[in-house]
């Protein structure tokens, strides 16, 4: 039997994922060889016992039955109060749906935005799930390039003259995985500007809105007229250490959000009530645990640029945000797949080559600074000397 057209579509052309080398990793990893695993963005640092309490204290009576299917009150309430100190329009609970992570916020936004064959500008360098996503829903992912030399900001210009007919929606991503590119003021009002002239829905992923090094974070659904064309994605999963419990949230206009809970009705039918009080805990008294986990990606991302201010075959694009740091390798010869392959194969250090997130990042890999800061300054230290390496070979 043969699956559908579209869910055979939603990896693209080439078949590949992007994540090739994180698999080998993973298995090299568990046939026992050791790995340095600067793939994936999860942290070294376990959610918080105190987190855990508070979901094994609800894992008892009614909080292991059916929940509401849009997230139970009081933590819906917390998340429109988090959403709601960003400025803006206050967000009611009508406009909240929780959902299992940010990557299912994403799916939601994009089956409450798009219609199958309608497009959806998405900025290269982009998430490594982005594209799938669009596909997902039977819409198209239109590519635009951010440019290196322009700090990886977005352009509304070059936004606008990529539009097509038939493109209903953009999707941004700030502070923004892969690059660490903190978006201003100014490029997202040309972007707020361009979704209200052309009438589109701006799909807006901060789940890494907790963690700025420099400069402030902005949510565009705070600027003038966009509030009703905005759908915010956030989670827990990188600000509170939360990966694996899968909890997250879609903020959108009501009548939106309640197309968002048809949805769910027909896929989740909610989420467990163990998590989502431990969400709740985690947004009401985790104010701590947040700035620790803020710190220590802080700390590593100083070091690491410390460690790679010497060597000048592989550069360091300074992060503004997030738990990442991406590096310019073009002056090694190498693509960042054959960097990368070539890194696992030789020093049995894994990282994420550039062009998984993208044709403008080609060139460079992403290093996920989630292991201890030892081993990273390590790990960093090889693969200044393997650029070395590989560009005399
Ligand atoms: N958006 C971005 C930019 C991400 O980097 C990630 C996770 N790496 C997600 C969304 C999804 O995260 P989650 O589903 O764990 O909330």
């Amino acid at each position: 039997m043969q699956s559908s057209q579209r869910i055979a579509a939603i990896v693209g052309g080439s078949g590949d994922d992007g994540w090739s080398v994180h698999y080998r990793a993973h298995g090299l990893a568990a046939a026992g060889v050791p790995v340095t695993r600067l793939t994936v963005g999860d942290h070294d640092v376990k959610t918080d016992a105190s987190i855990l309490a508070a979901m094994q204290g609800a894992m008892t009576g009614d909080k292991l039955g059916y929940m509401p299917v849009s997230g139970i009150d009081p933590l819906k309430a917390a998340i429109a109060a988090r959403v709601t100190a960003q400025g803006g329009p206050p967000v009611s609970t009508e406009e909240v749906v929780v959902t299992p992570g940010g990557q299912a916020a994403l799916y939601c936004a994009a089956m409450a935005a798009l219609d199958p064959g309608q497009s959806c500008i998405v900025l290269d360098p982009f998430y490594a799930t982005y594209q799938q996503t669009v596909r997902a829903v039977s819409a198209r992912p239109i590519t635009v390039e951010t440019r290196a030399e322009d700090g990886f900001q977005p352009d509304p210009d070059a936004i606008a003259a990529a539009l097509a007919p038939d493109t209903r929606a953009i999707l941004i991503n700030t502070p923004n995985n892969p690059t660490g590119c903190v978006y201003t003021r100014e490029r997202l009002e040309g972007i707020a500007a361009l979704c209200q002239a052309r009438d589109l829905w701006l799909i807006s992923d901060e789940v890494y809105d907790r963690q700025i090094h420099h400069g402030a974070h902005l949510s565009p659904r705070v600027l003038p007229g966009m509030a009703e064309r905005t759908m915010v994605v956030n989670s827990l999963s990188k600000s509170h250490a939360m990966t694996g419990s899968r909890i997250g949230w879609l903020v959108l206009p009501p009548r939106s959000a309640e197309h968002v809970v048809d949805l769910a009705i027909a896929m989740t039918y909610g989420i467990p009530g163990f998590i989502q009080e431990a969400g709740l805990y985690a947004l009401t008294h985790g104010g701590e645990i947040e700035d620790g986990i803020r710190a220590r990606y802080r700390r590593r991302r100083d070091q690491a640029l410390q460690v790679l201010g010497s060597g000048n075959l592989v550069r360091a694009v300074p992060p503004a945000g997030g738990m990442y740091v991406m590096l310019d390798i073009r002056a090694t010869g190498l693509t960042g797949i054959a960097f990368a392959e070539a890194l696992l194969e030789q020093e049995r250090i894994a990282v994420m080559p550039g062009e998984s997130f993208g044709a403008a990042a080609a060139g460079h890999v992403r290093v996920a600074l989630t292991v201890p800061d030892e081993e990273l300054a390590d790990a960093l230290g090889r693969i200044v000397q393997f650029a070395g390496v590989v560009k005399a070979a």
